[in-house]
């Protein structure tokens, strides 16, 4: 650190630098290449709007600046409160023993026994059980005939439309399907959020080839929130998911992809994707009419073997409009409350069990206050340090964790989460909720704090 007491400016510069590695080590895996090697970089200079970062070896700067350049700069020129760029040099006069990558700092997860595998399709989600109504009866079509001839006319399909409309109900019907006719295809279902999973454990036992090679052989593709690929800061995950649709597509397998948006709303890098999506058939699933949340409440009923008056299904159709998910909660609710209290089915019962039914809450009742209140309680923070902007680590993850929460367990917008934590982006939101994916993975003690704050918000207790 020589350099630095040398140099007006430089102890901002330092100040500057140490709040950006915080920031920084929050937003990078801290067992990518990028994470374990971040604390080895060291802040030269600063001329004007350019900040030197030194490295130990040509290879590691190399590497930084291609993958960590704009996120460092990002930061630090938060940090310096003015706009810098960040030039990599070799670490002057560096010994030779750094030339060698440091071990990675920790014990990676434990390897799952098979990799690259596709999510698992649920028994429930059937054509049989899926309702069509006016809302979304183009989508259903469309997914029944790429069942019985994948790879046929609607190729790709991609169905888009809101949260707990059926997207999820309708991509597993047909790999449900395409397994009963076709029993020799090759079927893989697999989450936006899992592909990106499985991209991130490629690189880092570096066996992206054994990636590629499972996923060319798959005869059925679906692809379920894409968004979650589209909306990942850095190239990598859709580039792979560029590579491996062009290989499936060439070689006429069926794909289907699924999405909250349309393609020309979606956050791609890659322009020839979006064509690539909208070559095919696109079909968006709206909310349903009442007509169709009546008939999805009584064939619920029925799977449920409980008897509704059709008054009160009529009343729960009025009351839960815009959400499949939630209105199957409502009427879940409704069931459960009669049986504890061991009272009859009726218009009063389900006025008193929705009554404080939030459009925003899901099915469980979680609401965003709820969820803010017991993160900060839990973390041993406030709410308003939860939304406020320091970056520093202690509230960096429980920040995030109540976004991933408010994503999973509430109905509203990305925007309006975003807002809620005084973030002006959406996209914080998104990145939020991998961030959580990731820690949840890598850091058993953050999956169980998580799973414990998800029960103690259903039932509505504290910590
Ligand atoms: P999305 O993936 O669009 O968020 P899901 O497919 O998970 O939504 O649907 C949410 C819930 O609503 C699921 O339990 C699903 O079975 C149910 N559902 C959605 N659409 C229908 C439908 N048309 N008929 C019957 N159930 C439906
Ligand atoms: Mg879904």
């Amino acid at each position: 650190m020589e350099y630095m007491s040398q140099r007006s400016g430089a102890v901002d510069l330092q100040e500057a630098w140490s709040k950006a590695t915080v920031d920084l080590q929050s937003r990078v895996l801290s067992d990518s290449a990028a994470g374990i090697w971040l604390p080895n970089l060291e802040p030269i200079d600063m001329r004007g709007d350019v900040v030197t970062v030194a490295a130990p070896n040509a290879y590691q700067a190399r590497y930084l600046e291609s993958h960590l350049g704009d996120l460092l700069a990002d930061c630090l020129s938060d940090a310096l409160k003015h706009s810098v760029r960040v030039s990599f040099i070799v670490m002057p006069g560096s010994p030779a023993q750094r030339l060698e990558p440091p071990q990675p700092l920790r014990v990676p997860p434990p390897r799952r026994k098979e990799e690259f595998v596709s999510s698992p399709l649920l028994g429930k989600y059937t054509f049989d059980s899926f309702v069509v109504g006016a809302s979304n009866r183009v989508a259903h079509a469309a997914a029944l005939s790429a069942a019985s001839s994948p790879g046929g006319t609607y190729n790709p399909l991609f169905i888009y439309g809101g949260v707990g409309l059926g997207k999820t109900h309708l991509m597993q019907a047909i790999g449900h399907d395409v397994k009963t006719r076709h029993p020799r295809l090759e079927v893989v279902y697999i989450s936006g959020e899992a592909f990106l999973q499985n991209v991130l454990l490629a690189i880092r036992e570096n066996k992206m080839d054994a990636f590629r090679e499972r996923f060319r052989r798959v005869d059925v593709w679906l692809v379920d929130d894409i968004q979650l690929i589209a909306s990942r800061e850095g190239t990598r995950t859709e580039a792979e998911f560029f590579f491996t649709f062009n290989a499936l597509y060439q070689g006429g397998r069926q794909i289907v992809i699924s999405s909250d948006k349309p393609p020309k709303e979606l956050l791609l890098i890659e322009d020839r994707l979006r064509s690539r999506f909208e070559m095919g058939l696109m079909v968006d699933i709206a909310p349903p009419d009442k007509e169709t949340r009546m008939a999805i409440l009584e064939q619920r009923a029925e799977s449920l073997s409980a008897q509704i008056p059709g008054e009160v299904i009529d009343y729960i159709a009025d009351k839960v409009e815009s959400n499949i998910r939630a209105l199957e909660g409502a009427l879940v609710r409704v069931i459960y409350t009669a049986s504890i209290d061991g009272c009859a089915i009726d218009v009063g019962l389900a006025h008193r069990c929705l009554e404080d039914y939030r459009r925003e809450g899901d099915a469980n009742g979680i609401t965003l206050d709820a969820i803010k209140a017991m993160v900060a309680e839990c973390f041993g923070v406030t709410e308003v340090q939860l939304a406020s902007q320091q970056r520093i680590r202690s509230l960096v993850v429980p920040r995030q964790i109540a976004m991933y929460l408010a994503r999973k367990h509430t109905d509203l917008p990305l925007q309006r989460i975003a807002s809620e934590f005084k973030r002006h982006n959406h996209t914080t939101v998104l990145h939020a909720c991998s961030r959580t994916e990731q820690m949840i993975q890598s850091d058993p003690s953050i999956g169980a704090l998580v799973t414990q704050i998800t029960d103690k918000l259903r039932r509505g207790s504290t910590m």
